[in-house]
């Protein structure tokens, strides 16, 4: 059986591939990776990987090694880089794989050095003190015998003009004097607009590359990939007074034409958006009011006439604007997005 589907993902893929060529230019002579960890941020990594290979891209991190299994029949499978590591468990699976293990502790050294080491990329933790090798812990020979390609960290605050930037870039570049690898690799989306020092051989952008509009300077330069739309279930007129959503949190001053469309918090359209989000319909707004509940959402349809019972509205998505409205970063925005949702890249 084939149903209509009620709710839409329009994804844009030559906004993707035109983001991740932004970010290549501003990465100057560093090449330019991508991360797709969490579904390519919800997106659907095994587009995004196609579609960002075919435009050249040649680096690819993921968080889980599941994750690189999912993608390892798309593109050479050592072009992918685990960001979480290994454990004792994962070894064996990991070699028969080929995906590359980014090494974060002393023990997943010690554990890749006793499997033989071969091909690794090693995580220096240069002041986020998340994961990765602490400099109290990078002792005389600790990385010897490993074939090193990418040595990188990762940045605390580079969507901030703060000193802490500067402190973990002389860091990294400490921690990594010395050390034998092919590559070096510090800045994501952010970190790039921080400036050639930041850039080494390989940035690593994430966001900026599914819209998000990672520092000021990106807007008007990242475009919106995500267009999220869903059907007009009901279209109703009620009176002054009338309240409207669950607990009442919006009543009408006056009689109004209202429309509820098939999209919730279960889809990731949260309830942050409440008598905050908006919709568009025949270029026109049409605001949230009320409270978004798990599967619908009601919006003020009273100067849009033309909306009717089975038209598709697009919910406002613009990842600076929603997050603003929303206060759910721009990142949780993306890797919330519900399963629900048919995907049609255009
Ligand atoms: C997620 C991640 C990135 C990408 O970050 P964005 O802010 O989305 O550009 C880069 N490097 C590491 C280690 C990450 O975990």
């Amino acid at each position: 059986m084939t149903f209509a589907a009620p709710l839409r993902l329009r994804l844009d893929s030559d906004a993707l591939i035109a983001n991740w060529k932004m970010m290549a230019r501003m990465s100057g002579a560093a090449t330019t990776g991508a991360a797709v960890k969490a579904n390519a941020y919800g997106l659907g990594a095994r587009e995004v990987v196609q579609l960002l290979w075919n435009a050249g891209c040649r680096d690819f991190f993921v968080a889980h090694w599941a994750e690189a299994e999912a993608i390892a029949d798309l593109v050479p499978v050592n072009t992918i880089a685990v960001l979480n590591g290994i454990c004792e468990h994962d070894v064996a699976p990991a070699l028969a794989l080929g995906a590359i293990p980014v090494l974060n502790t002393p023990k997943q050294l010690a554990l890749w050095k006793a499997a033989g080491g071969s091909k690794c990329h090693v995580m220096l933790d240069s002041g986020i003190n998340r994961l990765g090798i602490g400099p109290e812990q990078l002792t005389n020979g600790l990385l010897d015998g490993l074939d090193i390609d990418i040595l990188m960290s990762h940045l605390a605050s580079a969507d901030e003009k703060v000193d802490q930037n500067w402190e973990q870039l002389l860091r990294f570049s400490e921690m990594s004097d010395g050390i034998i690898g092919r590559r070096k690799s510090l800045a994501n989306s952010a970190g790039i607009a921080l400036g050639d020092d930041y850039h080494f051989d390989l940035t690593r952008p994430g966001l900026a590359l599914y819209g998000g509009k990672a520092v000021a300077q990106y807007n008007g330069v990242v475009r919106q990939v995500v267009f999220p739309e869903a059907r007009v279930l009901q279209v109703r007129t009620i009176g002054a007074g009338d309240s409207i959503g669950y607990n009442a949190t919006h009543k009408a001053a006056s009689e109004m034409r209202i429309a509820t469309l098939a999209i919730g918090y279960a889809d990731g359209y949260f309830r942050g958006f409440s008598n905050s989000g908006h919709a568009c319909f025949a270029g026109k707004r049409l605001p949230v009011i009320g409270r978004v509940s798990m599967d619908l959402v009601i919006v003020d349809a009273s100067h849009c006439t033309e909306m009717a019972e089975g038209d598709f509205a697009q919910l406002n998505f613009e990842l600076d604007a929603a997050s603003q409205v929303s206060a759910i970063s721009q990142y949780e925005l993306l890797t919330g997005i519900g399963q629900r949702s048919e995907r049609i890249w255009f």
